[in-house]
This record gives C-alpha cells, sequence and structure tokens, in this order.
C-alpha cells in the first residue's frame, strides 16, 4: 500500500507531508476566495503562438481541449491600464556603481519563464476553463513531456532516459527535476479527480486513474508537496517585502473591497506571516560559488525558460493554457527564491500583474491536488476495508 505518511526532509525541503496538509486547510478556503476574484480569475496569453522547437500541431478534437476565451468587447474589464501591470521596482535605494556594473543586464534576463505579451493575446476567465480530464494524450503528450525531461532537463535526473545514471548530487539539478515532476503528477492529479465519464459526459474522481498515475508512486507525491512547500516560501518572501493586499487595491474594482474581507487578510496578516517563522524551503545553501559553477544559476534559468517555451508545443489549447500559466508560476517563484537575495540583481528585479496572477493560481492548484491527494486516501482506505 503506499506510504503517505513518509518524510519529505531534502537539504532544500524540511517539512513533512502532514504538516503541509494542516496549513493547506487553513490556506484552502482562503485560496479558493482569492481566486475567485477579478483580479487573479483573468489571465492573458497567446494561444497561437509557434511551437519554436518542432511542428507541433495545435488542434482541439473535443470540446474538453477547447478554451474559452473573453470576448474582445469584454476586455475592459481586465485592462492592463485600469490594474497596475507591474508589481512596482521593488524599490532599494541602488548605487550608480552598482547600476553600472550591471548595467547590461535587464529584469528581462532574471525572468525564469517567456511572458506572452504580443497583439495576438487573449484574455481568459481561468474559471470558465478548469483543469481537468481533457483526453489529450498518446506520443503527442508523451513527446512533450519527452522533451521537458529529456531536452531541458539536467542529464544526470532525467527519467526516461535507458541508461542508468550516476546517483545525483548536485541539490539543484535534483530542485529542477522535483520540480518539472511535481508540476507533471500535480496535472495528473487534477485529471484524475475530474476525470470524464465517456456514458454520462459527467466528471468524477477516479481513484484507478490516480493510483496508477500518481498514488503508486512516493516520489510523485513527495515532489507535490514539495512544489507546495517552495510556492508557499516565495510567496511568504513576497509578502514580506512588498504588501500583496497593498499592492493589488492599488487598482479599482472589487478586489478593493474584497481586500478589506477579514478572512482575507488572515491569510496576509496571520497565516503567511506565521510560515516566515518555519523555513517550509530553505535556499540559503543553493547556487553556492564555493561548490557549484557561478554558471550554474544561469543555466537553471535558461532551462527553466526553455521548459515555458516548450508549453508552446502542447497540442491541446486547455492543456496548453495551464501549462504556461503553471510554468509562470514557478518561474516567478524561483526568481522570488533565487534572486531577491542576491546582491547582484535584486534591485534590477520587477514583477508584473500577470506574475502575480500565475503564482497565486498556481498555489491553488497545488493547493487542490493536496485537498484531492487526501480523498484518494480515503477513498482508498475505504477501497481496502471493502475487499
Ligand atoms: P504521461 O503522464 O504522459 O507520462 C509519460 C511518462 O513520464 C510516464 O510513462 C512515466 O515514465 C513518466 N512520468 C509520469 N509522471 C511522472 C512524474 N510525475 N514524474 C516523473 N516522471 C513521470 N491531460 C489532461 O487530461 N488534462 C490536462 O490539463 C493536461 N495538461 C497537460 C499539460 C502539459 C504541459 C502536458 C505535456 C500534458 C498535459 N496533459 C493533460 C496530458 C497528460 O499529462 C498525460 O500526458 C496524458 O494523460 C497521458 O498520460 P500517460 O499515463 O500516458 O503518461
Amino acid at each position: 500500500s503506499p506510504d503517505f505518511c513518509s518524510q519529505i526532509i531534502t537539504p532544500t525541503c524540511n517539512t513533512t507531508f502532514s504538516y503541509i496538509d494542516e496549513l493547506n486547510k487553513q490556506v484552502r478556503p482562503i485560496l479558493t476566495k482569492l481566486i475567485h476574484t477579478p483580479f487573479f480569475k483573468y489571465f492573458k496569453l497567446d494561444l497561437d503562438k509557434q511551437c519554436k522547437f518542432w511542428n507541433a500541431q495545435h488542434f482541439c478534437a473535443t470540446e474538453n481541449c477547447a478554451v474559452e476565451i473573453l470576448p474582445s468587447y469584454n476586455w475592459s474589464e481586465v485592462d492592463d491600464d485600469l490594474r497596475p501591470s507591474k508589481l512596482g521596482e521593488i524599490n532599494r535605494a541602488t548605487s550608480s556603481v552598482e547600476s553600472m556594473e550591471t548595467s547590461a543586464q535587464t529584469c528581462e534576463d532574471l525572468d525564469y519563464c517567456h511572458i506572452d505579451d504580443d497583439h495576438h493575446c487573449v484574455y481568459v476567465n481561468l474559471l470558465d476553463n478548469p483543469e481537468r480530464f481533457t483526453g489529450y494524450g498518446g506520443s503527442q503528450s508523451f513527446d512533450v513531456w519527452k522533451a521537458i525531461y529529456s531536452e531541458n532537463c539536467f542529464p544526470n535526473t532525467n527519467p526516461m532516459s535507458m541508461t542508468k545514471d550516476e546517483p545525483e548530487q548536485c541539490i539543484e539539478k535534483n530542485l529542477f527535476y522535483r520540480l518539472i515532476s511535481g508540476l507533471h503528477a500535480s496535472i495528473a492529479v487534477h485529471l484524475s479527480n475530474e476525470y470524464l465519464d465517456p456514458n454520462t459526459g459527467e466528471f468524477y474522481p477516479n481513484l484507478k486513474i490516480f493510483m496508477e498515475r500518481v498514488g503508486k508512486f512516493n516520489d510523485r507525491l513527495s515532489n507535490i508537496y514539495f512544489n507546495y512547500a517552495l510556492v508557499s516560501q516565495a510567496i511568504v518572501k513576497l509578502n514580506e517585502l512588498i504588501s500583496i493586499p497593498q499592492f493589488i487595491n492599488q487598482g479599482e474594482g472589487d478586489e478593493k473591497q474584497f481586500f478589506s474581507d477579514t478572512n482575507y487578510n488572515e491569510l496576509f496578516d496571520s497565516v503567511l506571516p506565521s510560515l516566515s517563522e518555519s523555513i517550509l524551503f530553505n535556499t540559503s545553501t543553493l547556487f553556492n560559488p564555493d561548490i557549484v559553477s557561478p554558471d550554474l544559476k544561469n543555466e537553471f534559468r535558461s532551462r527553466f525558460k526553455n521548459v515555458s517555451a516548450i508549453m508552446d508545443c502542447v497540442g491541446c489549447d486547455r492543456c496548453r493554457m495551464w501549462g504556461k500559466l503553471q510554468t509562470i508560476g514557478y518561474g516567478t517563484s524561483l526568481k522570488i527564491l533565487f534572486e531577491l537575495e542576491d546582491p547582484k540583481n535584486k534591485h534590477l528585479l520587477k514583477f508584473r500583474r500577470i506574475e502575480l496572477v500565475a503564482l497565486f493560481n498556481t498555489f491553488d492548484r497545488l493547493s487542490k491536488s493536496i485537498e484531492a491527494i487526501n480523498r484518494f486516501k480515503n477513498m482508498y482506505s475505504k477501497h481496502l476495508d471493502d475487499v
């Protein structure tokens, strides 16, 4: 039977399944409300962007993989001009020497993902397009996952490699692998949790599919929790630096009222600050120039950026949309965790509104995955009692 209780202590992640389960019970209702607000429910993307790695076809055979886009006459609702399009420059006094030294680098150089911003972009209401079973699969999706793991992952951590690799020593490379595997596993949880019954057309939690894809694999389960620790730590860190509610309240509209909601303040004033005391995800040992090459961080960043570009090669629109959103969410987390404390780079950092939207929606994906895993765990115990 699967071991749901083992520890997930690693050099970077010092927490347990049960701690995160408890935390998630607190966070889940507030996060669910949050992602229903106008600030967080709209996402902008280019669905027609060419895949730059191979000749990929974008076609959806069924309505399940289609994306409902917002008609252009509704765009004013979400027009970037009406809201802060950037998260400000996270102000710090910068000496002219520092500026000169880094003048060759721009804030985009520090991004860990590509963000669509061209005239082909459309707006979508994420709530109208849930992440669930779409039927996308076979060699098409296998090739995309293979490209993500094989071509953009560090060689020694490739699960699809035919050769036996040396055990992975470098924690940064291991982190990269766990991040991708956790994304992959979380997608599998969502598609099992809302699996399509072809006879009724209804979506329902499918325990068998869940067990086959995730439940039987402790490493996959653990990588989802690992990603939860990483993303929540990034949100905690960002909230320490800027007041997230204050930033959002600069915009006009419903979210202004929402932020005076006491439940919501609980997340930013109580839950997140309390997490700062127990470090969920420790980045202090990463990219230490005494241990790893100083180029490793640039390599890591450009590899993760490639993963985000591979999302343009995903044949199913709905999967592509959530894939893009989550790679931006993880990319933003990595930027917060790896660059905010880097004296060379921190004054160059900028965050855009879309990064905040992606960050919180990615956190919501993981939070919903963990809730579903616990439900599947109960279903599994009941199934064992019945046989
Ligand atoms: P796959 O999930 O395709 O996995 C291929 C191989 O990778 C497996 O055989 C295994 O060796 C390895 N593997 C699997 N999981 C992990 C893991 N967590 N860690 C490490 N290795 C692993 N389908 C939907 O129905 N809805 C979606 O929203 C959706 N979104 C997607 C988004 C992206 C970016 C991609 C690439 C695919 C998406 N898919 C989605 C398709 C889905 O991920 C699967 O590819 C598909 O369901 C076929 O699954 P499979 O069991 O054949 O193996």
